[in-house]
């Protein structure tokens, strides 16, 4: 087991990538706080292992964020891992991109990282270790069109990752973080994707496929495990080989 008993803290966990990596990871021995909007009663048939812990948690609101952390650390003691995944889309080209539209993507993908990453770094470096593992996109790096909005926010996870993983080990305490960009993955978030964008972006992959949520929460365990233990400021491309 490559995880056993670290404690970790996901957001967006309900549903898609976020619910796939709290399975990869229970699998691996670890204990996770599954956070995501909903109230665990709505969310009860998520709790399908002892070592899930569903818990509410909006990465917009900061009562919330900190009553989750709280959560964790009455109940747990510490936070090894957090997994900044919650995140949403509201493509559209940019002279139809409303302000409604920006400020929520803004919100969720990196205000929601910011707000959440400041809760949970000072008990990390006061712990004196912790990983911060958190979702980027491809298109955070290389652009696409219809997406202003979340390559902008996508683009500062890259650049808050590469931050964090120089400023939170300065006294010593050892503290990684990375991003992870994926490609195209089959969630309900791309379930919204038009099906010719879905067949481009399948023959602009040099391995013909899209990608499934198995694919990310593979590499979110390698970057959360001590398998990856000098591996810090990086931001890892799991996208089959696109090219946008
Ligand atoms: P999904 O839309 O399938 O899941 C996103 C999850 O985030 C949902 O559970 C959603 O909850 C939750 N969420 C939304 N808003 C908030 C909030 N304010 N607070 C807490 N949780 C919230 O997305 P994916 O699983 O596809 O994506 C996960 C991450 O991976 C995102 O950051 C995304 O940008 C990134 N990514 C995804 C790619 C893809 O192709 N799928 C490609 C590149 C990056 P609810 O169900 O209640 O809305």
């Amino acid at each position: 087991m490559k995880m056993k008993n670290k404690i970790c803290l996901v957001t967006g966990a309900g549903r898609g990538i976020g619910r796939t990596i709290t399975e990869h990871f229970i699998a691996e021995g670890a204990v996770v706080y599954a956070g995501d909007l909903a109230s665990p009663e709505e969310r009860e048939n998520e709790q399908t292992h002892e070592n899930i812990r569903v818990i509410q948690m909006n990465v917009t609101d900061k009562t919330s964020i900190q009553t989750a952390v709280k959560t964790v650390i009455n109940e747990a003691g510490r936070i090894d891992v957090l997994i900044n995944n919650a995140g949403i889309t509201r493509d559209g080209l940019i002279q139809k991109i409303s302000d409604e539209d920006w400020d929520a993507v803004v919100a969720i993908n990196q205000t929601g990282v910011f707000q959440v990453t400041r809760e949970v770094a000072p008990i990390m470096m006061e712990q004196g270790n912790g990983n911060i593992i958190s979702l980027s996109s491809v298109v955070g790096i290389d652009g696409n069109i219809g997406q202003t909005n979340y390559a902008a926010t996508k683009g500062a996870v890259v650049t808050m990752t590469k931050t964090w993983a120089k400023e939170l080990p300065r006294k010593g305490a050892k503290i990684r973080a990375n991003a992870i960009a994926p490609g195209f993955i089959r969630t309900p978030m791309t379930d919204k994707v038009p099906q010719k964008v879905l067949d481009l972006m399948e023959s602009n992959t040099a391995l013909g496929r899209l990608g499934e949520a198995e694919d990310i929460a593979k590499c979110a365990v390698f970057l959360a495990s001590d398998e990856s233990s000098f591996i810090t400021g990086q931001v890892i491309r799991v996208d089959g080989g696109l090219k946008l």
